[in-house]
């Protein structure tokens, strides 16, 4: 028996094995093919009312297809189970011609006339997916989202499989739900981290800058008051009383003299006039 089973973390206990419960063969029809050979997560639609179980999905295969057993791998319920009901080892029926390249992916749900899966479905969908993407390298040739195909666009298929709204929930699948608040604040808060760290660094490197200033603040006031203190100098207080005292002295020299020769000039003036 060809038996691969999954642990799918991210899809915690919303992963149902039903593959040993399952009306049918989970794990020998149709053939046992190689996992290399899986190049496409086939995405399906069930074409039925939301509530259609897993083992009417069988049953409906078996008996109305006269197949061994449900011809998808996986079955996506409208609340965002996941249901292992066709080992993946095996190459089973859901796109024509192609059994052996595909993980064929069935969502619950008739995706015609403007309707679309769930967010569950869609969610579930998306960690299924990513899970074989991103963490399954046993599938090495599924390894980037553009591994996902909607039914209808391999090639040779004549099908509206997954739905006419297909192309507007595509990407839903590959994005994935919105990151969860708590993750989300994880990531706000190494963000602000980061931020306080260069707030940090710029601030101690200000804070060098400012010391830097400091001290050249410092020195300059140092040279005013050096020049404050020439200025206001003893020597440079008297110099300019000194030559006014120099200049008071000299007037006063001056006058004496003319005072002399006043007095001279005089007596030459009466010896003359006595002679
Ligand atoms: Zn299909």
């Amino acid at each position: 028996m060809a038996r691969i089973d999954l642990v799918i973390p991210s899809l915690g206990d919303k992963f149902k094995d039903s593959r040993d419960s399952l009306p049918g063969d989970s794990f020998n029809w149709s053939w046992i093919r190689p996992l290399s050979q899986v190049n496409y997560l086939a995405i399906h639609h069930s074409a039925s009312p939301d509530n259609q179980s897993v083992e009417e999905i069988a049953n409906y295969h078996i008996s109305n297809n006269g197949w061994g057993g449900i011809g998808y791998h996986f079955v996506v319920a409208k609340n965002g189970d996941v249901f292992y009901v066709g080992d993946i080892s095996t190459a089973r029926a859901n796109v024509a011609n192609m059994n052996e390249q595909v993980i064929g992916i069935c969502l619950v749900g008739n995706f015609t006339s403007g309707r679309s899966p769930s967010n569950e479905q869609l969610d579930s969908t998306h960690a299924l997916c990513d899970f074989f993407i991103n963490n399954y390298p046993d599938l090495s040739n599924v390894n980037s989202w553009e591994a996902i195909a909607g039914h209808k666009e391999l090639p040779g298929q004549s099908t509206a499989c997954p739905g006419d709204t297909w192309s507007s929930w595509r990407s839903e699948i590959i994005k994935g739900p919105p990151t969860s608040p708590s993750t989300d604040r994880s990531a706000e808060i190494s963000v602000l981290q980061d931020q306080v760290k260069n707030l940090q660094a710029s601030l101690s490197s200000v804070n060098q800058q400012v010391f830097n200033l400091q001290a050249v603040v410092q020195e300059k006031d140092q040279q005013i008051n050096d020049l404050r203190m020439v200025s206001s100098s003893p020597s440079e207080a008297e110099s300019i009383p000194q030559r006014q005292r120099v200049d008071t002295s000299l007037t006063i020299v001056e006058a004496l003299v003319n005072l002399y020769k006043f007095i001279f000039m005089s007596r030459k003036a009466d010896a003359i006039g006595s002679s």
